[in-house]
């Protein structure tokens, strides 16, 4: 039982097969910071309702608004003075709903209800999620021997948001490379150290994000910097490191860098067996 959630439906396909390749697009995700190998598994491991009656509203647990102490009218004006869009008023409930994956914690809110009291925006909510998402990849990696599971991370047209938001986006971090490992922690842990590394293209920061946190004298993760404080990528990995699935004290080793590759032969005609990489 986390927060009150006591199961999951998990992909039956997955519980029936014997080998697992989990191949990821590394980018920025609005609801956590990163989307990688554990959050592929997380939430693509489970049924469209657990994924977003469980999974997701585990962020929801503890509550944003307070109706006994503010009032409809406070809360219309707190849904328009939200820069992001991600406060919903529904009047037949008298709820205020806030959509964490929007809300970039810019505290706008808070300050509009410094003397009624009636919202917040607990740490607490953002941690529950990523604590829930090392709980659902554990129960997916349960079912696998551990000698049958390899990972695979496409850090490459790294963008602010995940593609399934379905619109098209510049990169936001240059690209990286592949990275391969049978340690999830390992290669969570190194994707994200190298995307800290590499920084943020500043100019393809898309224009409606009005709060990123570019101070260098900061010591934050690039997408922490994107998508708000409370929303840190590592946290998962180290909730998910506390089960016990592996280590972040990885080794990086470079294959086919691009100074080695720059000095290969160019292939002479384009097929399927010639190198891919020219
Ligand atoms: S903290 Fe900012 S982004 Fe989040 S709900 Fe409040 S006003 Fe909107």
């Amino acid at each position: 039982n986390f927060k009150g959630f006591d199961t999951l439906d998990l992909g039956g396909v997955l519980k029936d097969a014997d080998v697992l390749i989990d191949l990821s697009h590394a980018k920025g995700h609005g609801a956590c910071g990163y989307g990688g190998a554990i959050k592929n598994l997380a939430l693509g491991g489970y049924s469209g309702i657990s994924r977003w009656t469980k999974i997701h509203a585990v962020a929801q647990y503890d509550k944003y608004w307070d109706k006994e102490k503010g009032s409809p009218e406070h809360a219309k004006k707190l849904v328009e003075a939200c820069p992001y869009g991600a406060l919903r008023y529904d009047s037949v409930n008298n709820n205020l709903i806030r959509n964490y994956h929007d809300c970039h914690q810019c505290f706008t809110c808070l300050e509009l209800d410094l003397d009624i009291g009636s919202v917040k925006v607990p740490r607490e909510s953002y941690s529950a999620f990523q604590e829930m998402m090392a709980i659902s990849t554990d129960k997916v990696l349960e079912t696998f021997n551990p000698d049958k599971v390899f990972y695979l991370n496409f850090a490459l047209q790294i963008t602010t948001f995940c593609d399934c938001v379905g619109i098209a986006q510049p990169p936001i971090i240059n690209d990286i490379g592949v990275l391969g490992s049978k340690d999830i922690i390992a290669i969570e842990t190194a994707t994200l150290d190298l995307i800290k590394k590499e920084g943020i293209i500043e100019k393809n920061i898309p224009p409606f994000l009005k709060h990123v946190n570019l101070d260098p004298n900061e010591d934050l993760h690039p997408f922490t910097r994107l998508h708000g404080a409370y929303k840190d990528p590592y946290e998962t990995v180290g909730f998910l490191e506390k089960l016990g699935r592996g280590n972040s004290a990885y080794e990086l080793v470079e294959i086919l860098s691009p100074e080695e590759t720059a000095k290969m032969k160019p292939t002479k005609r384009v097929f399927e067996g010639e190198p891919s990489f020219f």
